[in-house]
């Protein structure tokens, strides 16, 4: 194994090397390093997430670039604004003692007269995002047309997310005679083009095997209803005391449901998607990166840019359409050379799709059961456990401590133990003991997932004439519900509203109770209508094939566990509502903008106050 030196990197860098506390070489920095050191050549390189790429080609170019001059010598493409200022803050720490060296990060949603005039002084690097990299070449405000190395740094995301024709104009003004250096995760069609015409003779390197996602995480899945999703989620964080994961989904829509219900349900988590403010998705990132969030629910493309070492679990909380989106997901933990594990969360309808990833992984998934109710009360108990037994003494308490002793005269240390961890304990106990098995099993009928999810079963839909205009978004009235009907957190489900009304869900068993208690109740002075959806509005699966239809068409709108985008666009139909979509779209809208702070919502959440708030309800208590 080669060292540092032995690739031909000067002083300089092998201090700056040192200081970071990089030891040994990872395998794309010995493979890529002595050619781009050495050769004038164009390379593509592929490699996985957290494999290294930033140095394998960050210092080379720090050690052919001449600091003494102030012209533009190299430029870094990177898809996202987070990659993007985080490519640039290791390229300043690699040069640490490169004097003189001006690198400078460009990219949106930030001032550009203020990046401007960071290029202006004179930057020798330039990392960027080819949309405001584009902008700036337009205005004039970088010269890019002397540049000897350009990076397309992701360059299968950056091809995802779009960026195909600013990134063919960027390089069309550049010159000729550059190296190019292409890295990527994958290798999809698109990049194998963009290297064709953009490269000269490139050579290739490959780290692992190409499309291969890190042999350091392990892949699980999880077999469960569609609509037990949330509850499965639930349990994997609570069976995972520790975790510190990335939760994806499908939607932005979803990204901040999922994340609000479980702020609501008191674990530290968040939202990143694209409709927050860049200053919201900044704190966010800012909490997650000092762990003060623990479960991070991001969409696609805002994770692009989280490159945060030790994340333990990246769980998949939908797929996405697009399967080689998996291995960037999963990227996302086991980096640096720590293991982890990516978990995806299915229903009987999308397990095949994994068969199409475990392909383009190369490596297989490993069906698990989400836990029962009695593993996960043990895995907390051992969890609080551990955390007293390593806790340091606050000597605070001393002043206390006589009264409390006084209390406890008479008790036992065994019996002091024994009613310590039952607070706990009895917390978890109390909600878990009921709770159900929510794994499907893998042998049964290929439907009955999506039958009973979307209805077939046990569920009831129903109708109710409140709406947007009664002040009512989802989660208003799914609390509403539940307040008025004493119903349990996850009893009512699927709450669609619309303008003048609503739909929602409830389990069977409840719906004789929820029609009398409407017979005769008022809200704000006015008789509330409830019906059963029974029969009208349910066209076709389209949105689900599959799906039994035992339960009447009406039933099958529901679709997926939460209303995603369009997924219960047929009920719409049922009272003539056809402007509902967009009003929807606009209301969902409001509803995240008055949820975006959702944690100040979450954390002080004292409603329903029999509910089992998870240790990760108190963040300020549970961690140190
Ligand atoms: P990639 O771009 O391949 O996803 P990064 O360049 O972001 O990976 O590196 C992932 C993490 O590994 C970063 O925290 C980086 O500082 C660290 N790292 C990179 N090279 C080494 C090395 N040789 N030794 C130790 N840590 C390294
Ligand atoms: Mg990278």
């Amino acid at each position: 194994m080669s060292t540092f030196q032995d690739l031909g990197l000067n002083e300089e860098l092998l201090k700056g090397i040192t200081d970071l506390g990089f030891e040994t070489p990872s395998e794309v920095q010995e493979k890529a390093i002595p050619i781009l050191l050495n050769e004038e050549t164009d390379l593509v390189a592929l490699a996985q997430t957290g494999t290294g790429k930033t140095a394998a080609f960050g210092f080379p170019m720090l050690q052919k670039i001449d600091v003494d001059s102030r012209t533009t010598q190299g430029l870094i493409l990177s898809p996202t604004r987070e990659l993007c200022l985080q490519i640039a803050n290791e390229m300043k720490a690699y040069g640490k003692y490169c004097k003189g060296l001006n690198v400078v990060a460009i990219y949106g949603g930030s001032s550009i007269t203020d990046q401007a005039r960071e290029v202006k002084r004179g930057a020798q690097i330039i990392v960027a995002t080819p949309g405001r990299m584009k902008d700036m070449i337009k205005r004039r405000l970088v010269d890019i047309t002397k540049i000897q190395y350009a990076v397309l740094d992701e360059a299968d995301e950056m091809l995802n997310m779009g960026f195909k024709e600013d990134i063919t104009d960027i390089l069309s003004g550049t010159p000729d005679d550059k190296n190019t250096w292409l890295f990527s995760a994958t290798m999809p069609r698109e990049v194998a083009t963009i290297a064709k015409k953009f490269m000269n003779d490139p050579q290739e390197i490959t780290v692992g095997h190409k499309n291969q996602s890190t042999d350091t995480v392990s892949h699980e899945y999880y077999l469960v209803n569609a609509r037990d999703r949330y509850q499965a989620l639930k349990r994997l964080a609570d069976a995972n005391p520790d975790i510190f994961s990335v939760i994806f989904c499908r939607t932005k829509r979803d990204t901040q449901k999922v994340a609000e219900n479980l702020i609501e349900d008191g674990y530290s988590a968040g939202a990143l998607h694209g409709d927050l403010s860049q200053n919201q998705r900044d704190i966010v990132m800012k909490q997650f990166r000092s762990r003060q969030i623990q479960m991070l629910v991001a969409t696609d493309v805002a994770a692009r840019g989280i490159d945060v070492d030790d994340i333990t679990h990246v769980i998949n909380y939908q797929l996405s359409d697009e399967i080689e989106t998996y291995t960037h997901r999963s990227g996302r933990t086991g980096r640096a050379g720590k293991t982890g594990v990516s978990m995806v969360i299915v229903s009987k309808s999308e397990v095949r799709r994994l068969k199409s990833i475990e392909r383009i992984i190369n490596q297989k998934f490993e069906l698990k059961e989400i836990p029962n109710g009695m593993a996960i009360c043990e895995v907390q108990l051992m969890s609080l456990a551990n955390k007293i037994h390593n806790t340091e003494i606050n000597h605070e308490i001393d002043k206390y401590l006589e009264d409390i002793n006084g209390l406890f005269e008479e008790t036992t240390k065994e019996e002091l133990i024994k009613k310590f961890f039952s607070v706990e304990f009895t917390r978890f106990f109390n909600y878990y003991q009921k709770s159900k098995n929510l794994n499907v099993s893998a042998s049964a009928g290929s439907d009955r997932e999506s039958g009973r999810s979307s209805g077939g079963g046990s569920d009831s839909r129903y109708f109710i004439n409140v709406g947007e205009k009664d002040g009512f978004d989802w989660m208003k009235l799914k609390d509403f519900l539940k307040e008025i009907l004493e119903l349990g957190r996850d009893d009512v489900f699927k709450v669609d509203v619309k303008e003048s009304f609503s739909f929602f869900n409830t389990e069977k068993e409840h719906q004789e109770k929820i029609i009398a208690f409407f017979t005769d109740y008022k809200h704000e002075g006015r008789f509330v209508n409830v019906e059963v959806s029974e029969n009208r509005g349910g066209g076709g699966g389209r949105n689900r094939g599959g799906g039994r239809r035992d339960g009447g068409g009406e039933r099958r709108r529901g679709g997926s566990d939460r209303p995603r985008g369009g997924g219960d666009r047929r009920s719409s139909g049922r009272r003539s509502d056809s402007g509902s979509d967009s009003r929807r779209s606009d209301s969902n809208r409001g509803d995240r903008r008055s949820s975006e702070s959702s944690s100040s919502r979450g954390s002080d959440s004292s409603r329903d106050k029999s509910e089992f708030k998870t240790t990760h309800a108190r963040p300020k208590r549970s961690r140190r």
